[in-house]
């Protein structure tokens, strides 16, 4: 698909001159507008209104200096953002990611794609992103501790409860979260909601942890399931051995599937009786090590060896056997050639968990192929669902049960593939799940902002 609306056209030519280094930005936006056609062409008030040019456009960029000091005694020096892209629907609401590769271009079309996300998960959050360009990989404890807080000395002053709630993504995780809001709490003399991922003893939701990999797999077992198939004795390849990927199997496992592979940056393992999460659970948040560690659990397993491939390109996992594909690792994880690799070996569905995992090339092959495919802003929205219960849970000072957290997140996803579903049949393409997550998404934004008028 091509953007050829004039309209569309002219804003993403625009954009394309202005900001041409953001490469994955410019993805992302182009992605959102050619399934934005036929909408446009319904409602022309969204162009009378230039509603699409305001839209791309973040209402705040914040980039600060964050200098801190190494356990050498060293002053280090690193990069920080936030982006506020949207608050038209609720208070600014994304993760924080720290690491190496990280720039503004990354942050804001992460920002970009949390807008539709938010909006689709029915919860009244806006849309932003943040992080630095500063890995906690090969860091210790205390140099993690001194970042954090020194990020947070510039952050605090943009952010708050109703303002703008941060949140963990790679890179963030509990003990960062934790750090994080420490710094806050000191520094303004509240205990607020202000960010979500916290730990459970000052104001966590139980399953916040686990929420985006079990939406993940909540949301393709609805989708399957409509297509009369089920995770059931199915092979199922999750790409990385994050946050997102470690809960993803232990809920397609319990779903009746069969993980067979998992990777990181290094190289990724096979392992034919199916991945035990608990192990991985073990290697990645305990030990904080390789994923080869694996093989000394399990001698039986496979490890394929990555580190020679150029960076961010550990694609091998896609060359092996299965039926259902969840890439829960970096965008463009899973480009044209592993797409290919997924046809031929006669998969059923892709389901995304990572931001962007697939190139635009990937997402039309598939799709082309007749595979089942869910864009992440709607398959792995149950993450930035569950930090809106975490939001609600803070504001009445309550805490809710793991079960009833998980089945509000159970019902959450169940309601976006519904509604993604919808949207697509109402603007004549049933069954394109992509448009309909970006058509229903889009629209809940639009109409706040049309409402609100111009200068908001
Ligand atoms: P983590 O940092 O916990 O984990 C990321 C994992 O992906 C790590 O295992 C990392 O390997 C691996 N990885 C990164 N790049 C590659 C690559 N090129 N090839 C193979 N493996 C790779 O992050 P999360 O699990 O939190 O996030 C994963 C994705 O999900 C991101 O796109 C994030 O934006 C998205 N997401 C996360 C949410 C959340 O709640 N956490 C919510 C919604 C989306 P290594 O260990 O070597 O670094």
């Amino acid at each position: 698909m091509a953007i050829t609306n004039s309209y569309l056209k002219s804003v993403y030519e625009d954009l394309e001159a202005r900001y041409g280094e953001q490469k994955e930005f410019l993805q992302a936006v182009e992605e959102v507008l050619e399934c934005l056609q036929p909408v446009v062409a319904a409602r022309p008030e969204l162009e009378e209104q230039n509603i699409i040019a305001r839209i791309v456009e973040p209402e705040r960029v914040i980039t600060f200096r964050v200098s801190w000091v190494d356990d050498a005694g060293k002053v280090q020096v690193n990069r920080g953002y936030r982006v506020q892209f949207n608050s038209a629907i609720g208070p600014y609401k994304g993760g924080l990611r720290f690491r190496n590769e990280v720039t503004l271009g990354m942050i804001k079309f992460l920002g970009f794609e949390q807008i539709f996300k938010n909006a689709l998960t029915t919860l009244p959050m806006g849309g932003g992103k943040g992080g630095s360009d500063f890995d906690p990989k090969g860091k210790s404890d205390a140099e993690v501790m001194r970042f954090c807080q020194s990020y947070m000395t510039e952050l605090y002053r943009h952010i708050g409860a109703d303002t703008d709630v941060p949140a963990g993504d790679q890179g963030v995780g509990a003990r960062e979260v934790g750090y994080l809001f420490g710094q806050y709490k000191r520094i303004v003399n509240q205990f607020t909601g202000v960010i979500t991922g916290k730990g459970l003893s000052f104001g966590g939701s139980l399953a916040r942890t686990e929420a985006t990999g079990y939406g993940v797999c909540y949301f393709a077992d609805a989708m399957l399931r409509d297509n009369g198939k089920s995770f059931e004795g199915k092979r199922v390849i999750v790409s990385g051995s994050g946050n997102v990927a470690t809960y993803a199997c232990q809920k397609a496992t319990q779903l009746g599937g069969k993980v067979i592979a998992m990777s990181d940056t290094s190289g990724y393992i096979v392992d034919e009786n199916g991945i035990d999460y608990k192990v991985i659970k073990e290697i990645k948040e305990v030990k904080r090590a390789r994923i080869k560690e694996y093989l000394n659990y399990v001698p039986t397993a496979k490890y394929v060896d990555e580190t020679g491939k150029a960076k961010g390109v550990c694609s091998g996992i896609w060359t092996e056997k299965a039926d259902i594909c969840l890439p829960c690792a970096t965008q463009n994880e899973l480009d044209l050639a592993s797409a290919k690799a997924i046809i031929a070996n006669g998969a059923i569905g892709v389901f995304e968990g990572s931001n962007m995992p697939c190139t635009s090339e990937a997402i039309a092959a598939l799709k082309g192929a007749g595979l089942l495919y869910s864009p992440g802003k709607a398959s792995n929205a149950g993450g930035v669902a569950t930090s809106g219960l975490e939001m609600s849970q803070n504001s009445e000072r309550l805490s809710w049960t793991f079960e009833e957290v998980d089945a509000k997140l159970k019902g959450i996803m169940e309601t976006i593939y519904a509604n993604c579903k919808q949207a697509a049949e109402t603007y004549g393409m049933p069954g394109d799940i992509q448009a309909g997550a970006n058509i229903a998404g889009f629209l809940k934004v639009a109409d706040a902002m049309l409402a609100q008028g111009i200068a908001y």
